[in-house]
């Protein structure tokens, strides 16, 4: 895979290739030279829909800017093979970039356009994800972790696509959270607390106290204030403990319920946060 995207991009990359190198603290080599070509202006007629692998996109439905990033793992037995499906057009699938497990990270659609991997679902109110979103596809079969190259390729490649298309930490999400019923990925070995601490991310700021109010309506209501779609609260708790509790099992409780309320009132659409 190595290389091929880059074929032919050299006139549309020349422009972004500052924007692109600012993001890029502490990302492996294997991306950088990438991103050049990518970027919130309209692209070059001759490098829209031409020249990236996947013949497998669109235009995003009215005309939206993605405002949300999604994480996925490819649940595949190797990044070739997840290449190949994301690339076939039977298949009916994509995403903007997939991230082998050395850090070698691959554009595949131009993230001006709506790639195929969200499905399903929905963030914040938003529908049709895939128009709203851009998605990031990790090599990673859902129960090993995530290779430490992998992780430092997708840190540098996150802060350049929030810089890029002003993207605010709490609008990169796990499929599992705008899918709660259908979908585990990103999974429980994923480290969202560390991409919070680089402010890729959100973590909630609440003491893990197990004496507070355990209320699974309060609960339901602030994990949707917080952006999860409408769903039972098993369903979202269970999406809730793959992102903030991995490994937590059994009813409700306290820290769940404190959790969610923190992100709620920070994040939430009436939150502090949410014009950002
Ligand atoms: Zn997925």
């Amino acid at each position: 895979m190595r290389g091929l995207c880059l074929a032919g991009s050299g006139a549309a990359g020349v422009p972004r290739a500052g924007r692109a190198g600012a993001g890029s603290a502490g990302a492996g080599p294997g991306w950088r030279w990438l991103c050049l070509r990518l970027g919130p202006e309209p692209l070059p007629a001759a490098v829209t829909g031409g020249g990236l692998p996947s013949p497998n996109f669109g235009e995003r439905r009215g005309g939206v800017l993605p405002s949300l990033v999604v994480i996925h793992y490819t649940a595949m037995e190797s990044c070739a093979a997840a290449r190949a499906r994301l690339c076939d057009p039977q298949a009916e699938v994509s995403a903007h970039w997939l991230i082998s497990r050395h850090g070698e990270a691959e554009a595949l659609v131009d993230e001006a356009h709506r790639a195929w991997h969200a499905g399903a679902g929905a963030w914040a109110g938003l529908g049709d994800v895939n128009s709203h979103s851009i998605g990031i596809e990790l090599d990673n079969r859902g129960a090993e972790p995530f290779a430490a190259p992998q992780m430092r390729a997708l840190e540098g490649l996150l802060a350049d696509i929030m810089a890029r298309w002003s993207i605010p930490p709490h609008r990169v999400i796990g499929h599992s959270d705008m899918a709660p019923a259908r979908k585990s990925d990103p999974g429980p070995r994923f480290d969202w607390q560390g991409l919070a601490r680089q402010g890729l991310s959100v973590w909630p700021e609440t003491a893990p106290d197990l004496s507070g109010d355990v209320s699974a309506p309060d609960f339901v209501a602030s994990a949707r204030r917080f952006g999860y779609p409408d769903h039972p609260s098993e369903i979202l708790l269970r999406a809730f403990r793959l992102r903030f509790r991995p490994g937590a099992s059994g009813p409700l409780t306290a820290v769940e319920t404190a959790m969610a309320a923190n992100l709620a009132l920070r994040f939430g659409v009436d939150g502090p946060s949410a014009a950002a």
